[in-house]
């Protein structure tokens, strides 16, 4: 399954990925997080962990699971990795 390589949101549909600067398709992000070339949310991978939290209940977790796996799984993410 692909999943965003920045905030790991699973995706299914092709409208859910984000765009390139010249309009195209990003293949990597979804659009929450990557838009026209830019990620929206110019944070550290902390701070995106912290705000990832706050939807555990969208996710079907509690927030403190969701801010479990956010640690587990985002330094694996393409825009994370080091
Ligand atoms: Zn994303």
């Amino acid at each position: 399954m692909k999943i965003c390589q920045s905030c790991a949101m699973p995706i299914t549909d092709d409208n859910l990925l984000g765009t390139n600067k010249d309009g195209s398709i990003n293949q990597d992000y979804c659009k929450y997080c990557y838009t026209n070339g830019k990620f929206i949310y110019d944070v550290g991978v902390e701070e995106f962990i912290d705000m990832c939290s706050q939807f555990g209940e969208q996710a079907g977790m509690t927030n403190e699971q969701m801010k479990e796996y956010c640690t587990k799984i985002f330094p694996t993410l393409k825009r994370w990795k080091k």
